[in-house]
C-alpha cells in the first residue's frame, strides 16, 4: 500500500493551504492574532478530509482546528491585534502574548506537585498516581501532539511557557514502582501523544513492561489522538507493521490493551482510512474506548454526540469519557455550562442503546477527585445540581453524592456553591 506523506500545517505555514486563500481577510487575520498566542497545530489529513471548507469558518472541525475569535477575550484580542497591525518587532509580539498566557491560568489542578509518587528515596519523573488502580507515565518523546488544542491542559507546554515537568525518559523506575504496589492495575501512557513516537521508541517502553511480568498489572492504555487526526498510523505509515505486532503482543502477553481515543465529532469517523484503522487496532486484539469534551460551539447538542456515539459502537469501539472543559486556556470559548452539559447528556443517553451507555457523564477532573454531574433536582424546595466523585484522592469518596447551589452559568466545579450555606463541599473539609 501506498505510504500517505505527512505534512503538518502549524502558524508558519498554514497560508500554503490553498484552501486559507477561500476565507476572508477578516478570518485569516483572525488565525494571525489567535494564532500567536493559542498556536495551532494540523496536517494534511485533516485538512483534506475532515474540514469541510465551503462551510468554513463555521464548520465544526474547521472550528476546532484553526483558531478562532472567540478564543480571546475581547480586550486580549485587540492588543494582541494592535501589536501584530503596528509591525512592531518580535519580541513585544512575543511579551504580548505571553502576558496573555499567563493571566489563562496555564497550571490547573497542580498536577504534577500533589501527584508525582516517590519511590523509595526519589520522584519518579514523568509519573503521576493520584487514584490507586492507575498510574499516569509521561514519556518524553511521547509529548507532541498531533493538535495543539487551546481546551487541553497541556497548552502551556505547547507554547513552551512551562517545561516538560512532566515527561520521563526511561520506564525502568516505573516498573519498580508498579511491581511494588500492588493495588496498581493500569498503566496510562499519555502525553501529548504517546502514538506519535515510533514503533521502535514505543516498544522501548511497553517491552520492558510485558518482560517485567507483573501479576497485578492487567492493562495498559494509551490516550491518543491519532486515531482521529492521522488514522493512516494504523493502516500505511512508514512503521504501520511493526505498531500493530507491538499491539498484538500486550494480549499474548497476558495483558489488555486499551487505545484511549479522542473523538470530538462524527465527521471524525466518516473516513474509510479512520474505518479501516479501527478493525486493524481490533484485530491486534486491542480494545478501543472513546472519549472527548464537550465543547461549545463543536459538540454541544444531542444530535451530534448521538450520531457519534452510535457510530462509535457500531466501529466496534466502547464509549467512556464525556468531558467537561477544564479550567486553563479557552475555557471561556469552550466551555459548557455544567447544567446545560447535564441536560445534554440525559438525552443523548436515552436515545442510546445500552452498549453505548457505557459513555459517563459531565466529568472533571480536579484537584480533589473527578467529579460527575449526577443530576438537576429539587432538594428542600429548591432546585440543586447533585454531584458525585467517580475517583477521589481518597478512594472512600467515590459514589458519595453532595450537592450544590443551581447554577445556570457555572461552566466548573470552583465555581459551584455548596448547599445550605455551608463554606466548602465534604472534600475540601
Ligand atoms: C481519569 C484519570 C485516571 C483514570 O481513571 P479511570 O476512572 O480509571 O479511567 C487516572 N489518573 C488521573 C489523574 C485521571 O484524571
Ligand atoms: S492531547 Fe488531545 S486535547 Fe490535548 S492537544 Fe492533543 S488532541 Fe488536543
Amino acid at each position: 500500500m501506498t505510504v500517505i506523506k505527512f505534512k503538518p500545517y502549524t502558524l508558519s505555514n498554514y497560508k500554503k493551504l490553498p484552501q486559507i486563500a477561500r476565507l476572508s481577510k477578516e478570518q485569516r487575520f483572525t488565525i494571525e492574532v489567535v494564532g500567536h498566542v493559542f498556536p495551532f497545530k494540523t496536517n494534511n489529513y485533516v485538512v483534506e478530509n475532515l474540514i469541510d471548507w465551503d462551510r468554513a469558518p463555521d464548520d465544526p472541525m474547521y472550528r476546532l482546528t484553526f483558531p478562532q475569535k472567540g478564543m480571546l477575550l475581547t480586550n486580549h484580542f485587540d492588543e494582541m491585534a494592535e501589536v501584530l497591525t503596528n509591525s512592531s518587532p518580535r519580541e513585544s509580539i512575543a511579551e504580548t502574548a505571553n502576558k496573555i498566557r499567563w493571566q489563562l491560568n496555564p497550571h490547573p489542578a497542580g498536577q504534577l506537585e500533589y501527584n508525582q509518587p516517590k519511590f523509595e528515596d526519589y520522584h519518579l519523573q514523568g509519573v503521576q498516581h493520584k487514584y490507586k488502580e492507575t498510574v499516569l507515565f509521561f514519556p518524553s518523546q511521547g509529548q507532541l501532539c498531533h493538535a495543539f488544542c487551546s481546551f487541553c491542559f497541556r497548552w502551556p507546554q505547547f507554547v513552551g511557557i512551562e517545561k516538560l515537568k512532566i515527561s520521563a525518559g526511561e520506564v525502568e523506575p516505573l516498573i519498580d514502582y508498579v511491581r511494588a504496589n500492588k493495588e496498581i492495575t493500569d498503566i496510562l501512557i499519555t502525553g501529548g501523544d504517546p502514538l506519535v513516537m515510533s514503533a521502535g521508541r514505543l516498544r522501548q517502553h511497553i517491552e520492558p513492561v510485558l518482560n517485567a511480568n507483573i501479576p497485578h498489572l492487567a492493562t495498559i492504555r494509551i490516550g491518543t489522538k491519532s486515531l482521529s487526526y492521522w488514522p493512516y498510523r494504523f493502516v500505511n505509515d512508514h512503521d504501520t507493521d511493526s505498531l500493530l505486532r507491538l499491539f498484538e503482543e500486550v494480549p499474548k502477553r497476558g495483558k489488555q490493551l486499551a487505545i484511549m481515543a479522542h473523538f470530538n465529532h462524527p465527521k471524525e469517523l466518516s473516513t474509510d482510512i479512520v474505518k479501516d484503522a479501527i478493525k486493524r487496532i481490533r484485530e491486534s486484539g486491542a480494545q478501543i474506548r472513546t472519549q472527548a469534551p464537550m465543547l461549545k460551539h463543536i459538540n454541544d447538542d444531542s444530535d451530534t454526540w448521538v450520531a457519534m456515539l452510535r457510530e462509535q459502537v457500531r466501529l466496534n469501539m466502547i464509549p467512556y469519557y464525556m468531558f467537561i472543559v477544564r479550567d486553563t486556556g479557552a475555557q471561556h470559548h469552550f466551555g459548557v455550562p455544567l447544567v446545560k452539559a447535564m441536560e445534554i447528556y440525559k438525552d443523548v443517553f436515552r436515545r442510546l442503546p445500552g452498549l453505548a451507555r457505557t459513555i459517563r457523564g459531565p466529568s472533571m477532573s480536579f484537584t480533589h477527585g473527578k467529579a460527575q454531574v449526577m443530576d438537576i433536582m429539587e432538594r428542600g424546595g429548591k432546585k440543586v445540581i447533585m454531584l458525585q466523585l467517580l475517583q477521589g484522592r481518597n478512594p472512600d469518596w467515590a459514589l458519595r453524592p453532595f450537592f450544590a447551589e443551581y447554577d445556570e452559568e457555572a461552566i466548573w466545579i470552583d465555581q459551584l456553591k455548596p448547599v445550605d450555606g455551608k463554606e466548602k463541599f465534604f472534600f475540601e473539609e
